[in-house]
């Protein structure tokens, strides 16, 4: 009964944590969860796709218990932000790491052992360090500040299975272990398969956590996949960027040298306009670097183009596009990548671009990475192996033409998330009807024939060609290639002469797919023949092998299409109902336009910004923004309802937004 009590209470205290520091009013439910975990003393793992908030569920029990509570992150450059977004909303935070100078680290150290700091932020390779170590001892030890909470964030690193691994997450445990009394652990991932989650669990030693697997679902993104060649890819990106010029994107290469060349020619496109282009990868100098960075975060240049060394830690809430120039080496990748676009909940786009080219590309650099390299040849196939199981599932996904969104849910093991809502009169399977697979309208086509002739010629040559060479011998092609390997003394030599090579090339890619073939790995990969062959070569009279593709019925169709989605959702965002867009509505009329003051508040705080060297987002989000525009506080308490905005954003800024506000409105008010 008591203890019930006491637990009420602390969970109020959350909630009044929440507020005041986050300016929000309730938990989402997956973080209710965990955080009443986490403060009744119990071990927690939390799954949750980028944006549903997994640090308030330690940044809150962090703030409340007493004690110090250390955050594990491989990320050092997003510590500094997090410990001044921390600041900002009133708390005492503070991190640890190698960016610090030594009498940086000796001062925090010392405010620590003093119990200043509620949260610590400290990269792994730190824990066993032995002066950290010993600090940390003292803190959990009896009489010390106490050690409430060790959260560790990004814990898919700890598992070989992902591509993240670092090793120096498998010190998590020994450090915990060295504590003298055990704090709660906490991990939190944002990608996880079945496999990553059991690792966390067994190698970070958590005990009975509670478990919350939110869905993977992002809501508002619209995924897009679009086969081009390499300069269709640069003009498409180049009119995006033209025709979305006041949103803010990331465009991701493979490459430096493709970073470069893309960021170039984009520049040349968009800077006589007046937008300005920014380019990250490691290949360039630190204060480079950090200028592009810092001008992508404050708006400055709306477009980056980036390895995918840009964007781990890059906390920019209103990323409204995500473009991906060449294929990313998995699902995990691309889908944590994409997931940059809309963190603060308003609709946004994820378009993947890719060709053969890519495909060719990855598999060199996968071959590349563990030529010779092998002091335990074993260790090493395991680990090529692995990538290109992970490389596969991208091809997949780039082929699929199932839902995009369905696709990916499905990878992570969220099978349920999507339901079987459906789009009507768009496609008879049911879909998400916010990818472009979804959104598309495809043809069904009967390519019996087609499959047919491929496997049996796959059969008759062995399966020692790829995919390319089978398709031009089909074809009849006449060529060096296909002369050395005798290929036109093959039975089905020139048989499908009446169809362009694409197109059987498209065929034996779907027949790859559904497992009438399969494909060898390697740079230089070769065709042979699937479980599913039999099938296809058998003449069964009772039940006759048929083969049908899908394919989308018209390019310009399909894309028309794609955008009215996007614009659609965007609609919704604002507040309008597509059928009464255009009418009249019933909101509270306002003072002047909504988007009129959005910019001028937008404005203000761009100077709040620039005067603390923050980024803007820090002094509050867009979309707290766009709250004060619809509910126009005149007073402290009513800036206080709006969402994202907390006690200590009140104190700080609050005057100034209100004044600004109610300055807007007398100069907009219509004429007594
Ligand atoms: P993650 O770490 O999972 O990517 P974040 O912690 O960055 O997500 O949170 C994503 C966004 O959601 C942030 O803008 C955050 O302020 C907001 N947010 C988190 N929790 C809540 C909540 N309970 N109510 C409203 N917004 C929230
Ligand atoms: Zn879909």
């Amino acid at each position: 009964m008591e203890q019930a009590d006491t637990f009420e209470r602390t969970m109020d205290g959350a909630r009044e944590a929440l507020s005041r520091y986050f300016g929000y009013d309730s938990f989402r439910p997956g973080q209710e969860r965990l955080v009443q975990a986490i403060i009744s003393g119990r071990d927690a793992l939390g799954v949750m796709p980028t944006g549903a908030g997994k640090s308030i569920c330690y940044q809150v029990p962090a703030l409340m218990l007493p004690g110090i509570t250390f955050v594990v992150s491989p990320l050092v450059s997003l510590m500094g932000d997090q410990v001044r977004a921390l600041k900002a909303a009133g708390a005492r935070p503070s991190y640890l790491n190698s960016s610090l100078t030594p009498a940086q680290q000796n001062t925090v150290l010392k405010r620590a052992r003093e119990g200043w700091y509620q949260i610590m932020y400290v990269a792994p390779e730190r824990l066993l360090e032995p002066r950290f170590l010993s600090f940390a001892q003292a803190a959990a030890a009896e009489g010390g500040i106490g050690v409430p909470l060790v959260a560790v964030d990004e814990a898919h690193c700890i598992s070989q299975w992902g591509q993240d691994f670092r090793p120096s997450y498998l010190d998590i445990a020994a450090f915990i272990e060295a504590l003298p009394c055990r704090p709660v652990v906490a991990a939190f991932t944002a990608t996880a398969t079945e496999r990553v989650r059991a690792d966390i669990v067994r190698a970070l030693g958590l005990r009975r956590p509670e478990t919350v697997v939110t869905g993977f679902d992002r809501e508002n993104l619209f995924f897009s996949v679009e086969e081009m060649g390499d300069t269709a890819k640069a003009a498409w990106i180049r009119d995006y960027a033209l025709t979305h010029a006041d949103e803010s994107g990331i465009v991701y290469c493979s490459t430096r040298k493709a970073v470069d060349e893309l960021y170039l020619k984009l520049a040349h496109a968009l800077e006589p306009v007046g937008i300005h282009v920014a380019r990250y990868h490691a290949g360039m100098s630190q204060p480079d670097r950090t200028e592009n960075q810092v001008a992508f975060i404050n708006d400055a240049a709306p477009v980056i183009v980036a390895t995918n060394a840009f964007g781990m830690g890059i906390d920019k809430p209103n990323v409204r596009y995500v473009i991906h120039n060449n294929v990313p080496e998995s699902i995990e990748a691309y889908y944590q990548e994409a997931g940059r676009a809309g963190r603060d909940g308003d609709p946004a786009a994820c378009y993947l671009l890719w060709n053969g080219n890519d495909f060719r590309l990855r598999r060199y650099l996968i071959d590349r990475e563990f030529e010779g390299a092998a002091r335990d040849p074993e260790a090493a196939e395991f680990a090529r192996q692995n990538r290109y199981r992970l490389l596969n599932a991208m091809e997949g996904y780039c082929q699929t033409t199932g839902c995009l969104r369905g696709y990916i849910l499905r990878y992570f093991g969220d099978e349920g998330a999507l339901g079987v809502e459906r789009v009507p009169g768009e496609d008879a399977e049911g879909g998400c009807g916010r990818c472009s697979n979804c959104t598309t309208p495809y043809e069904t086509e009967d390519v019996t024939d087609i499959a047919r002739a491929a496997v049996l010629f796959v059969r008759d040559s062995g399966g020692r060609f790829g995919r390319a060479l089978v398709a031009e011998a089909l074809h009849g092609a006449n060529n060096e290639r296909i002369r050395n390997y005798h290929l036109d003394d093959v039975a089905g030599y020139g048989s499908l002469s009446h169809e362009p090579t694409g197109r059987i090339k498209d065929v034996i890619g779907q027949l790859i797919g559904r497992g009438y073939l399969v494909q060898s790995q390697g740079q230089y990969p070769v065709v042979g023949l699937g479980p599913h062959a039999v099938e296809a070569i058998a003449e069964a009279p009772d039940s006759p092998f048929g083969f049908t593709m899908k394919r989308r019925a018209s390019k310009a169709r399909g894309r028309a299409r794609v955008q009215r989605a996007v614009d659609l959702l965007r609609d919704e965002a604002a507040g309008i109902a597509p059928a009464q867009a255009g009418m009249p509505t019933t909101r509270r009329p306002h003072v002047g336009d909504d988007a009129d003051l959005f910019e001028r508040l937008r404005e203000l705080r761009r100077e709040f910004a620039l005067e603390r060297q923050w980024a803007p987002y820090m002094i509050c989000s867009d979309k707290a923004l766009r709250g004060m525009c619809r509910q126009r506080p005149a007073t402290r308490e009513e800036l206080l309802e709006v969402p994202g905005i907390g006690e200590k954003k009140v104190e700080d800024f609050g005057d100034a937004f209100i004044a600004e506000i109610a300055r807007f409105e007398e100069e907009r008010a219509p004429e007594a």
